[in-house]
């Protein structure tokens, strides 16, 4: 496997625990999870504390996360200065100079500084020793979240291999998103939150983005004219866009180090208001399950 610490084996074993746990959220209806806007609030909070120092190593509580944590983690980081952070999709990488560290949130960590030597909290899996004062701490109490160790190019990683463009680049438009869809019949909205197809929308977002574009949920992706694919396109980066600066204002909880990053309250048109009068027509907004996934929409609004 190029680049990877994983073989097929964990990956195969990995995608069985995903499942499960897919069926997890199901059984729970959509709790908070870490979105796109967590990830890269989490990315924007640990850029500071942790580019251009150097790792004195790691601390393992606990390896069983949703893949098993490298053993000798600690070996393998100390010594190196980290060259820089950057997000693909919903996965962090921490550059260093002789690899890179992959991580996920999962569906339940969360990363926070602290001065290092302060007592571990229950579900505090992994510390991260950035130079001789702090330390980053990932706590997970679901253990989904994963921390890889790659040499070579992460981006060949079977992980990130086959993920679509990000929804706030130029690359995902809407010409991209309606050349793809032709001749597809899967819903708009199971196409919108596959990761191959562009990363990072998740049900939240899906469901406001297709309210905000005017797009039943149910529609088949190759049924959906150019023009509207465009304002999809546009839609989904207001929601994303929103959702990130909202999560600014959360960066100082995060560097204070206790409490969690937290999932952005933000102003929903659609998700979470079944029965709710549609904020621009007044017909009730419904919920459906689709794809087992919880689905907001308005009957009127959305065609
Ligand atoms: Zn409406």
């Amino acid at each position: 496997m190029p680049g990877g610490s994983t073989t097929a084996k964990p990956l195969d074993r990995a995608l069985h625990h995903a499942a499960k746990a897919d069926l997890k959220t199901r059984e729970t209806t959509d709790a908070p999870m870490p979105e796109l806007p967590e990830v890269e609030t989490t990315l924007r909070g640990l850029k500071p504390a942790m580019v251009g120092q150097t790792l004195n190593g790691a601390v393992v509580r606990e390896r069983r996360l949703r893949w098993p944590v490298p053993r000798n983690l600690n070996a393998l980081v100390r010594g190196q200065r980290v060259q820089g952070l950057s997000r693909r999709g919903k996965y962090l990488l921490v550059e260093l100079q002789r690899g890179t560290l992959l991580l996920h949130l999962g569906m339940s960590g969360s990363f926070r500084i602290v001065a290092s030597g302060q007592a571990a909290r229950t579900h505090d899996h992994v510390d991260l020793l950035v130079g001789s004062a702090t330390c980053v701490r990932f706590n997970d109490p679901r253990r989904f979240g994963s921390i890889h160790y790659l040499r070579g190019d992460p981006f060949q990683h079977p992980l990130l291999a086959k993920l679509g463009p990000e929804p706030l680049s130029a690359e995902f438009n809407g010409t991209y998103l309606w050349r793809i869809a032709r001749n597809r019949r899967v819903a708009i909205k199971s196409f919108l939150m596959n990761s191959q197809i562009v990363v990072g929308v998740g049900n939240i977002y899906a469901n406001e983005a297709l309210f905000l574009a005017g797009i039943h949920p149910a529609r088949s992706a190759g049924r959906i004219a150019l023009p509207r694919m465009t304002r999809l396109v546009e839609s989904v980066a207001k929601v994303l866009g929103q959702a990130i600066a909202k999560g600014g204002t959360t960066l100082r909880d995060f560097t204070a180090g206790d409490g969690q990053p937290g999932y952005f309250q933000q102003a929903l048109q659609v998700y979470g208001r079944q029965d709710q009068p549609c904020n621009h027509c007044g017909t009730s907004v419904r919920l459906k399950q689709q794809g087992q996934r919880a689905t907001y929409y308005c009957p009127s609004c959305q065609r």
